[in-house]
C-alpha cells in the first residue's frame, strides 16, 4: 500500500511564521514569512492524503470504506472547538452546497479495507490507537459520512473486537439521511448542520424535518448553522424555531467563512445575532489557524 510522504511542520508563533521543520530525521529552524495560506497545517499527520490520481483498489469480497482522507494530531475547529482530534474523511456527499470549503477533497477518494486502516492506525509513526485510548476524538466527517453508516457500523465493530474499546466519535452530519439506531448508539457527539437556502441546494434535498427530529431527541445533538447574512435568523426561525424542530439551546451560529478574510468579515455580524437572539457562537477555528489549508 502507497502511504503518502509526510511532512510535519510546527508553528511556533503564528504571527511571524517561525517554524521548526521535521521531514524524517532533518530538523531545521527558521524564521520564515510565508503567508500563513501558503503554510501546510502544525503538527497535523496525513495518514491518507486527497489525492485524485491514486486509483487504489480492495480485493473482491472485502469490506471497505470510500476514504477523501484520513488525518491525526489536529484540532475540533467547529461547535466543541479545541479537543486534540483525527478527521476520517468519507468520500461522497448527499449536498453541493455552493461554498463548500471541501468538496475538491471529498469528490476524491479510493476504497481502502478495514485491514488497510487497522494497519495504518496501528503504524507506529501515527500511534493512533494509543491516542485514541488517550483521548483523542475520531471525527467522522466528509462529504456524508452517514452515505456509508453500514460500512461505518461494521469497522467499528471490527475495531471494538480487535483493540477492545471504541475511540470517542464525533460525526459531522449534513441532517439528509436517517441514521441507523446503532449509529445513534456509537457517535458520542453529533455535529449537526442542515443547510439554509443559501447554499443554493433544493429545499427537498437539504431539508429533512424527520431526519432533524429524530437527531434534536438526542441528549449529543448540536445543530451548527452556517450564517451568511442577517436574513438567515428568520429561516432559522421559521424553519426550525417555530416547527419545534430543534431548541434554541442545541443551537450555534457560525460564519460563513472560505477562508480567513472572510471569516474576520463575517463574524462581527454573526456574533451580534448571537448575543441579540441568546445564541451560542463558534468560530470557525481550523480557518482561523490555517485559512485554506485543507487536511488540517
Ligand atoms: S453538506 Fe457539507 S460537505 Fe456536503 S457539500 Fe455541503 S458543506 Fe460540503
Amino acid at each position: 500500500m502507497v502511504v503518502p510522504k509526510i511532512m510535519t511542520i510546527v508553528r511556533i508563533n503564528p504571527d511571524n511564521a517561525k517554524m521548526i521543520i521535521l521531514d524524517n530525521d532533518y530538523l531545521l529552524i527558521q524564521n520564515d514569512t510565508t503567508p500563513m495560506n501558503e503554510l501546510k497545517p502544525s503538527i497535523v499527520k496525513q495518514l491518507i492524503a486527497s489525492n485524485p490520481l491514486y486509483n487504489k483498489k480492495v480485493p473482491a469480497g472485502e469490506q471497505f470504506l470510500d476514504i477523501a482522507e484520513f488525518f491525526c494530531d489536529s484540532i475540533q475547529g467547529e461547535n466543541f472547538i479545541g479537543w486534540p482530534s483525527s478527521f476520517l474523511r468519507l468520500q461522497h456527499c448527499t449536498l453541493y452546497c455552493i461554498w463548500c470549503d471541501t468538496k475538491s477533497v471529498w469528490r476524491e477518494g479510493n476504497p481502502y479495507s478495514f485491514g488497510d486502516l487497522f494497519q495504518l492506525m496501528e503504524n507506529p509513526e501515527y500511534n493512533l490507537i494509543n491516542k485514541f485510548k488517550d483521548g483523542q476524538h475520531l471525527i467522522l466527517t466528509g462529504g456524508s459520512p452517514l452515505r456509508q453508516q453500514n460500512s461505518l457500523l461494521a469497522f467499528f465493530d471490527k475495531f471494538k473486537q480487535r483493540y477492545g474499546f471504541i475511540p470517542y466519535l464525533e460525526i459531522e452530519n449534513e441532517c439528509t439521511l436517517m441514521p441507523d439506531p446503532r449509529m445513534v448508539d456509537l457517535i458520542q457527539l453529533w455535529n449537526n448542520s442542515p443547510k439554509l437556502s443559501h447554499s443554493e441546494n433544493k429545499k427537498s434535498l437539504r431539508y429533512k424535518p424527520e431526519v432533524i427530529r429524530l437527531l434534536s431527541g438526542l441528549p449529543n445533538s448540536w445543530f451548527k448553522f452556517v450564517i451568511s447574512d442577517e436574513a438567515d435568523w428568520s429561516e432559522i426561525q421559521t424553519d426550525f424555531l417555530d416547527k419545534g424542530l430543534i431548541r434554541k439551546d442545541q443551537l450555534v451560529l457560525m460564519p460563513l467563512a472560505g477562508d480567513r478574510n472572510e471569516l474576520h468579515k463575517n463574524r462581527g455580524m454573526v456574533l451580534e445575532m448571537a448575543i441579540k437572539n441568546n445564541i451560542r457562537y463558534c468560530s470557525r477555528e481550523h480557518v482561523e489557524l490555517w485559512d485554506i489549508v485543507t487536511g488540517a
